[in-house]
């Protein structure tokens, strides 16, 4: 398995050529089309495309345990119209995207779609963010097709823990997903999500888990995204709390933040490798977002937190043209919120949950 700790990249293909009125000198497109930019000079490179709302497991953090509806079959959007919407957002300067849901394995013939958004041209990466319990099935299929990178999540390397936690006895299943992935030449990361009064007696062995298959692993602070509503700031687990405990088994020193990352790196002093901390509660990174997220159901949000989003949906079954749906996407673009908003008075979390917008 390759650690992932330089972004390796699948070669980079030619931009499509899209005519460009207003380029800017600097931006690596100049030439040919100007940055889809927001009100704040935040250039956005990254999409994130949830594939399906379903998921197969159900974190205590995100789903509850029964009475989901999930969304009919016609209000997702089918392979043709989110090829469709990812060449034009590529038209448009993304170059990354990932693939998440729900569970993005939950959804059929999910290798032909990867397949062909590897095809658009100016896709430079394709990641997938999976819970790995189908992973082992798959993996093979989802290299060929042109996933680049993995993000496995797992909150605890103990199998009873990791069932309370997920409410599915399924750690083995997500371990032989692992080793599938460790045939292939592809870079592959760890999530866990950190939870106050669980994850303090969890992240040492996690990190130790890690450590063993050389991974990055990140612990991501838990956010107000659980479709119960129930969450408040005593759920969460600091990054910095959990890098103290950390810090005390193994030293780490910082790494400088990459640019547009959501995590902040740590290297162990003794060569271990690496472990990140997505903060998102407690030190926002959204001064340089460059992150775009289409729905399940073909909505276009320009934040985890919105209330809006465009409906690219509608305005692709109404035989919208690419250049009417290029408006639409500078217009939401154009009115991106700075940030989450999170610790101001009178926060709303958004109306749908972390599973219901995609990961
Ligand atoms: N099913 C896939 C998975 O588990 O990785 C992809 C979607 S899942 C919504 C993406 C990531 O979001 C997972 O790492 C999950 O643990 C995390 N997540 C879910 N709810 C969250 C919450 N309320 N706060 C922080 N992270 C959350």
């Amino acid at each position: 398995m390759t650690p992932d700790t330089t972004g390796a990249r699948s070669p980079v293909r030619a931009a499509p050529p899209v005519a460009a009125p207003a380029a800017t000198a600097t931006h690596p497109d100049a030439t040919t089309v100007a940055p889809l930019q927001d009100g704040f000079g935040r250039v956005v490179r990254d999409l994130r495309v949830s594939v399906t709302d379903v998921c197969n497991l159900r974190c205590t953090y995100c789903l509850p345990e029964s009475g989901i509806q999930w969304l009919p079959k016609d209000e997702r959007l089918d392979d043709d119209e989110t090829v469709r919407l990812v060449e034009v957002l590529a038209g448009l300067g993304v170059r990354t995207v990932r693939i998440t849901g729900g569970e993005p394995l939950a959804r059929a013939h999910l290798p032909a779609l990867i397949e062909r958004i590897d095809a658009v041209p100016g896709i430079e990466e394709i990641s997938m963010t999976t819970n790995g319990v189908l992973l082992s099935r798959h993996a093979d299929a989802l290299v060929a097709a042109g996933v680049d990178r993995f993000n496995v999540s797992i909150d605890s390397a103990n199998p009873a823990r990791f069932a309370e936690l997920t409410r599915r006895d399924v750690l083995p299943a997500v371990l032989r997903g692992l080793e599938a992935l460790d045939r292939h030449d592809v870079g592959v990361k760890l999530n866990a999500v950190a939870l106050k009064g669980i994850t303090e007696h969890e992240c040492v062995d996690l990190v130790g888990f890690a450590r063993e298959r050389g991974l990055q692993l990140r612990f991501i602070e838990v956010m107000p995204l659980d479709a119960s509503g129930d969450w408040t700031e005593d759920h969460v687990l600091t990054g910095e709390e959990v890098r103290a405990l950390i810090h005390e088994r193994w030293p780490v020193d910082a790494l400088e933040r990459a640019p547009s990352s959501t995590a902040r790196v740590f290297r162990f002093r003794d060569g271990g490798g690496e472990v990140g901390f997505i903060s998102s509660v407690t030190e926002s990174f959204c001064g340089d977002c460059d992150r775009l997220r289409l729905t399940a159901d073909g909505q276009l949000r320009t934040c985890l937190f919105s209330h809006d989003e465009t409906d690219l949906r509608t305005a692709l079954r109404d035989g919208s043209t690419d250049e009417e749906l290029v408006r639409m996407i500078r217009t939401a673009v154009a009115g991106k919120q700075w940030g989450h908003e999170m610790h101001k008075p009178g926060f709303r979390p958004p109306d749908r949950p972390m599973s219901a917008i995609g990961g």
